[in-house]
């Protein structure tokens, strides 16, 4: 006996919920690869990418995964035997510095917490040494999707010129982009990487690299630079060479309508969407626990990301059964936890298209879970979420109803009005 049927629903950090939306505009004949309108699909993406990144620098969009547009990172802008510092704050950064090494890039890490973030006094200090000069570059991820951290990317660019380096400042942003605050111009960040499979909400497959002058400067003699991912190459008028071949056209259409949804929403919306989704999930967890068996990978609320959140399994409870019975009993995919929390607890994803139904559908499972396992917690989590968002989302149909209010001497509190919404029309989406 299970509650689980129909739709399957991913609460991993990646892919994330594509929506219907997305997926029809997928479902259409393959075009002519020279038909304008295939040109104009591409200068459009181009175009509004550097809306998402906030930047006015060139766009590039590879047909491959977030581990595509890091190479093409590293490719284009170093040179065999340059040194990049990666900053650690969970397996990510590490992944990216282990494929420099492996491209004949000299690589330290700056050692940092897989519970914490980077810390910017750190960074600083490193770069202020004698050798701190000859680093090329230095590498960060906005959000560690293992950890659940979000770093501060401003204050580490902030160190980054405090300590007069010189470096490039590359930016991950696979894990946030779409879903909290990203200006790569204002922030001085000189390439940004990012995938279409998370807040982008279009399947895997594509992925981006934004890039400022300084970068693009670096490329003129970066001698790592292969036919694939080279920017220069991309940089002409040939449609097709924007691709290095044919063009992904499939998964264009996708990301055309995802770049929409997010842009129609508007990205400080979306980045405020995701705020609430993931106060309201960090307050479910903070009550469960409560019981003793479960904790917050981060340990400084501050530093906890508004697309992921990594949650501890303790003492002897494992995370394989919560997983399991998530999944089996309920439909609901939870994250498995990676890197070095492999095995020690989950990970409950609210990137991209995400709304208040799949949060607490996803948040109830988990709490559901923790009762069905006997899993010490305390029970409350979802009304915490539940009252958290009913403070924070205000009722916005006051005007529509305020002449029959009168009449009705019904003084109107917001949620007296909010329950009469239906009528009303805007309400519910
Ligand atoms: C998902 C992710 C990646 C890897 O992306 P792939 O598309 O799986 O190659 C890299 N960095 C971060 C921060 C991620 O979340």
């Amino acid at each position: 006996m299970t509650v689980r049927h129909g739709r399957e629903f991913l609460a991993i950090p990646g892919p994330t919920t594509v929506p219907d939306a997305v997926l029809n505009a997928m479902h259409q004949p393959a075009r002519d690869i020279y038909s304008d309108e295939l040109l104009s699909l591409t200068s459009t993406c181009l175009a509004d990418l550097k809306t998402v990144f906030q930047t006015t620098g060139d766009t590039y969009i590879y047909a491959a995964n977030g581990h595509g547009a890091w190479e093409a990172a590293l490719v284009n802008t170093l040179s065999r035997g340059d040194k990049v510092l990666i900053l650690e704050s969970g397996r990510f950064a590490v992944g990216w510095g282990e494929m420099a090494h492996k491209l004949g890039v000299e690589v330290e890490i700056l050692p940092g917490s897989h519970h914490a973030a980077v810390k910017p006094d750190a960074v600083a200090k490193r770069l202020s040494q004698p050798d701190g000069n000859t680093f090329k570059a230095v590498l960060v991820v906005q959000v560690d999707t293992a950890t659940g951290v979000v770093n501060d990317i401003p204050a580490i660019r902030k160190a980054i010129s405090h300590a007069n380096s010189d470096a490039l400042f590359m930016v991950d942003t696979i894990a946030s982009l779409g879903t909290m605050e990203f200006l790569m111009d204002d922030w001085g960040v000189d390439v940004s990487v990012s995938g279409s499979q998370k807040g982008l909400m279009t399947p895997p497959g594509l992925s981006f690299c934004a890039v400022g002058a300084k970068a693009k400067a670096a490329h003129q003699s970066a001698d790592l630079t292969t036919p694939y991912w080279d920017w220069t190459a991309r940089d002409g008028e040939e449609h097709y060479l924007k691709y290095c071949g044919t063009p992904p056209e499939h998964l264009l259409f996708g990301l055309r309508k995802g770049i929409d949804i997010l842009l129609d929403e508007g990205l400080p919306a979306a980045w405020h969407r995701h705020a609430l989704l993931a106060e309201a999930t960090r307050l479910a967890v903070e009550v469960w626990c409560g019981g003793g068996a479960l904790a917050f990978n981060i340990d400084n609320p501050a530093e906890r990301a508004n697309s992921i959140t990594m949650v501890r399994t303790l003492g002897d409870i494992t995370p394989q059964p919560i997983l399991d019975y998530a999944r089996s009993q309920c439909g609901v995919v939870l994250g498995i936890a990676i890197g070095e929390q492999a095995g020690q607890g989950f990970r409950i994803a609210h990137m991209g298209h995400v709304n208040a139904p799949m949060m607490f559908g996803t948040l109830s499972v988990i709490e559901m879970t923790l009762a069905a396992l006997e899993i010490p917690h305390h029970a409350g989590g979802v009304q915490a979420a539940i009252s958290y968002l009913a403070g924070q989302v205000p009722a916005q149909i006051q005007a529509k109803v305020v002449k029959g209010a009168d009449e009705m001497s019904f003084a109107a509190s917001p949620s007296q009005v909010n329950q009469q919404g239906n009528c009303c029309g805007d309400s519910g989406h």
